[in-house]
């Protein structure tokens, strides 16, 4: 069986949410390889499809070690600068490409596994045209185990702007899943990024448990694509990206967003301040992108984006389940409101009730005595 991952390399990076993927793929892959050496059965596998147009200075090495202690055992390779930008016909043709070398080479079934990124939105439909695969899109949890000739995926996905989950069960021989981002921990050389592993928690912040990966040299596949420019159908005019200089609040680890209380300059002067020493990125709520004070791309909700990061901090903020609907999957919520009863305070981990113009200067000035 093969575990594939599709990777978008830019700005010479992997992103945040497509580790999070290959973490989960890595455990159940030792999981299945696990329960299928006990029943002689065929081994699993943890491949990526990495798509970089980074064409001339491609380094096998430097992805090799990369991708390696995060479990990968192959790395289908296409560099072309169609990947400069999104580009869904050229996406599309790579993972088609891995899809049906690696299992021509015996690796049968599959299970195609992606962050749920707007990118992996869409191609998602086009794609499991092709692979003839079934898809569960958009989860939060999900599990894998061979059955039959075939695997099954079993998966928790929330609907109803996340006041529900549902429970999905599909059974195929060829299997795709889109995961949302925050839904997993980041495995690295068989560590989780807090240093507990797998198995387990430690008290003294040691990891006694960590067995790092006994793991074969990645083994590096460059892909033949049949791309060409002539072959495209849809050509693309514009990306219209946040700022350089701000962070994607799609993989920020920290978030300051601001509501309707933050009212003025002098606000939201704060909570740039406040942003900056900890290097969160800034969103808002749909009060405020209406309003004009920010920039529509930072409206975090239903109907904005949904974020997960380690640490999320709501200014003058209400909670209406619009706006909690983006933020259910971040780790740890603060909420600062003058309103003891506003609904925020039932999802934040941590609530300050008071006026963010003084709250937020006493903040900044504790946060910066702490980090010296
Ligand atoms: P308010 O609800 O007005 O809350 C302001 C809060 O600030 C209050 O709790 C108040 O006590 C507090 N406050 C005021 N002054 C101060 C101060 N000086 N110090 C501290 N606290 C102060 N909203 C989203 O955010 N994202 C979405 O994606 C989204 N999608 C929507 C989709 C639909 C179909 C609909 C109908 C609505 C959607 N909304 C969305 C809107 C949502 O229902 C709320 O209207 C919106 O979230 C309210 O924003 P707010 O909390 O900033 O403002």
């Amino acid at each position: 069986m093969i575990f594939l991952h599709l990777l978008t390399v830019q700005n010479g990076g992997i992103k945040r949410s497509s580790l999070e993927v290959l973490s989960r793929g890595r455990e159940l892959v030792d999981s299945i390889s696990q329960s299928n050496e006990q029943s002689a059965g065929n081994q699993a596998e943890l491949h990526a499809v990495v798509c970089s147009p980074e064409v001339a200075s491609w380094d096998e090495a430097k992805w090799a070690a990369e991708l390696g202690a995060y479990g990968v055992d192959t790395v289908w390779s296409a560099t072309d600068e169609a990947f400069k930008e999104h580009n869904n016909q050229a996406l599309l043709s790579a993972m088609q490409s891995a899809h049906a070398q690696a299992t021509d080479q015996g690796a049968k079934p599959s299970v195609v596994a992606m962050a749920s990124t707007e990118g992996v939105k869409d191609i998602l439909g086009a794609l499991s045209m092709r692979l003839g695969a079934s898809v569960v899109a958009d989860v939060s949890e999900f599990g894998v185990v061979a059955e039959g000739d075939g695997v099954l995926l079993t998966a928790t996905r929330p609907v109803m702007a996340s006041k529900a989950n549902t429970h999905v069960r599909a059974q195929a021989q060829h299997l795709m899943v889109s995961v949302r981002s925050g839904s997993y921990g980041i495995l690295e050389n068989g560590v989780l990024e807090n240093g507990e592993n797998q198995n387990g928690e430690n008290e003294n912040g040691e990891n006694q448990n960590a067995k790092p990966l006994n793991h074969q040299p990645v083994r590096i596949v460059p892909l033949k694509t049949e791309h060409a420019d002539s072959k495209l159908q849809t050509q693309i005019r514009e990306i219209i990206t946040a700022a350089a200089d701000t962070i994607d609040l799609n993989e920020a680890e920290a978030i300051v967003a601001a509501g309707r209380g933050v009212k003025d300059e002098a606000a939201k002067a704060l909570i740039a301040e406040l942003a900056g020493v900890l290097n969160a990125g800034i969103g808002a709520s749909r009060a405020l992108t209406e309003a004009g004070m920010y920039d529509p791309s930072v409206q975090i909700g239903q109907t904005g984006k949904v974020v997960s990061p380690q640490l999320y901090i709501a200014v003058g903020i209400s909670g209406a389940i619009q706006h909690v609907a983006g933020i259910t999957n971040s780790k740890v919520i603060v909420a600062v409101n003058k309103d003891a009863d506003a609904p925020i305070f039932e999802v934040a981990d941590y609530g300050i009730v008071g006026d963010l113009y003084e709250v937020l200067p006493a903040l900044i000035a504790e946060i910066k005595r702490v980090k010296g």
